[in-house]
């Protein structure tokens, strides 16, 4: 084939996308090595400012091995004076037939680089030494292939690129739909996992009233999301918290990148992408690309929170700060579950106040707010910690006792009566006497009474009425209740 010809083939077969450098390089040596007629080819990383030439690969008998090994260039070498010049150089000192011919090529990543390597091609036959047409041959070779890694590596900028905008484009529309805190943060961090190739993504939350952070939540390689103890940090993970700044570190054994999250000077939390396991370097450009992401997951972060939050107070009455009706089912449904899980009992109080329109009608909306707060307050504060009490309805509040029988309930209930007689109502809202105030209640008991969470309701409710008609300012367990009725014989049991 004459050169022109070989020009061109070599042109065209490494003209495609190669996955990475490296690929290139192999094909390129094996190409040349046949056509020049040469038993070894060897190419070197060139870093003319360190002096340094780093050995990559070598490539004999149609086989390229990689290999690693730095030489020192010095600068008055005659090697590194023929280098600079572009021009092949013909060893003579060396035992083979050996000649150098400098690559280079154009690197477009963050700034734009020139990036140089060095062929050295040996002959082991020592009586056919490099002629000069084939020293310029072999350098139009080394011009073309020159050519062919720039296009690479533009290229794989280039995809690299468009695979990250890609990600993010993706990823905002995740971050546009998503709104509870728990599915953003588990969208977030698998898509940035997904997109970026990372080992491993982490994120925690900061808790701005203490100024400590949540336990985070975690990505891997396998997409599993699963929450992480910070407890359970090392000494260096607990390190990146108390820094407090962006942090990138690309080693040769570890990589990750660390990113505080913040919506205009609040710190939310932070991020942190690893490739512990891999041990692959992160690139400066993922990391630039994530840190100019991060105001965005910063912003949906924030948002979700504060849908939380939203949802969070729209659980409790804004008057008297007890949950409201429907937080209440919710945990009573949970309740019964529970109960019929561990066979344990459990009540329910409903407590009405009585003529409670009347205390409006004489005194006023604010004296009927006023009353409603101050009987919420008493009930809220004598019950447990475990117990849960809610605003059913205007002047109805439910209370909702674990593990509590028959008995204790009606002391609570007894208890809770006596204290709300005792209520004083503020002189500001007289009119001409004062008013008592007084609540009468049901109590219904799980498993005894009912056994579903409407039916519990229904009973507690029915022996509230029962305690109305009765004169109203006492409590009645549903029992009681059906006794007495079934005495009279007003009511049957069904
Ligand atoms: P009973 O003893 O039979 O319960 O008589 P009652 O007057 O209390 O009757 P009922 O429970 O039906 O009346 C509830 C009243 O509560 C009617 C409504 O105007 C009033 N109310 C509901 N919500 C509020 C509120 O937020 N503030 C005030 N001031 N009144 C409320
Ligand atoms: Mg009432």
């Amino acid at each position: 084939m004459n050169q022109k010809d070989f020009l061109y083939k070599f042109h065209k077969h490494l003209n495609k996308p190669y996955s990475s450098f490296k690929e290139l390089i192999e094909d390129a040596l094996i190409l040349m090595e046949k056509e020049l007629g040469v038993d070894k080819i060897y190419f070197f990383n060139w870093y003319p400012q360190e002096e340094i030439l780093s050995l990559e690969m070598l490539c004999s008998g149609g086989i390229c091995t990689p290999l690693q090994e730095e030489i020192y260039l010095n600068k008055k070498s005659t090697l590194r004076k023929n280098l600079t010049v572009r021009t092949p150089y013909i060893s003579k000192f060396m035992e083979y037939t050996t000649m150098y011919i400098e690559v280079e090529w154009n690197s477009v990543s963050e700034k734009s680089v020139k990036k140089h390597g060095v062929l050295r091609i040996e002959r082991t036959d020592k009586n056919k030494p490099f002629t000069k047409k084939e020293a310029m041959f072999a350098n139009e070779i080394a011009k073309e292939l020159s050519h062919n890694m720039s296009n690479a590596q533009s290229d794989q900028y280039y995809a690299t690129r468009l695979k990250r905008v890609d990600a993010l484009n993706e990823l905002s529309k995740i971050f546009a739909t998503s709104m509870r805190i728990k599915d953003s943060v588990g969208y977030i961090l698998s898509g940035i996992q997904k997109y970026f190739g990372f080992d491993r993504v982490r994120l925690y939350l900061e808790d701005k009233k203490a100024g400590e952070f949540f336990d985070g939540i975690s990505v891997d390689l396998s997409s599993k999301i699963t929450n992480i103890k910070l407890k359970n940090l090392t000494k260096q993970e607990r390190d990146f918290i108390s820094g407090m700044q962006n942090k990138f570190n690309a080693g040769s054994t570890e990589s990750y990148i660390y990113l505080p999250l913040k919506v205009k000077q609040k710190q939310l939390g932070f991020l942190v992408c690893d490739n512990l396991l891999s041990r692959v370097n992160i690139s400066y450009e993922d990391f630039i690309y994530l840190r100019q992401f991060s105001s965005q997951i910063a912003l949906s972060l924030d948002n979700a929170l504060l849908f939380d939050k939203v949802k969070e107070l729209s659980n409790f009455d804004e008057l008297t700060g007890l949950a409201v009706r429907r937080y209440f089912d919710q945990r009573l449904k949970e309740e019964v579950y529970r109960s019929k899980r561990f066979k344990t009992p459990f009540a329910l109080i409903v407590a009405d106040i009585d003529w409670f329109k009347n205390i409006n009608d004489k005194m006023g909306h604010p004296a009927g707010d006023w009353v409603l707060k101050k009987v919420s307050e008493i009930i809220k504060n004598n019950l447990r910690q475990s117990d849960f009490c809610a605003r059913y309805g205007g002047d109805e509040i439910t209370m909702l006792l674990p593990r509590t029988n028959q008995k204790e309930a009606k002391q609570l209930a007894v208890r809770l009566q006596k204290k709300i007689s005792e209520l004083k109502m503020p002189k500001q809202f007289f009119v001409d006497t004062d008013i008592e105030i007084s609540v009468s209640q049901g109590v219904s008991v799980f498993p005894k009474d009912g056994k579903t969470y409407t039916d519990i309701i229904k009973k507690a409710d029915k022996a509230l009425y029962f305690a109305k008609n009765r004169g109203r300012g006492g409590v009645f367990l549903y029992e009681e209740m059906m006794a007495k009725s079934r005495k009279k014989g007003v009511i049957r049991k069904k």
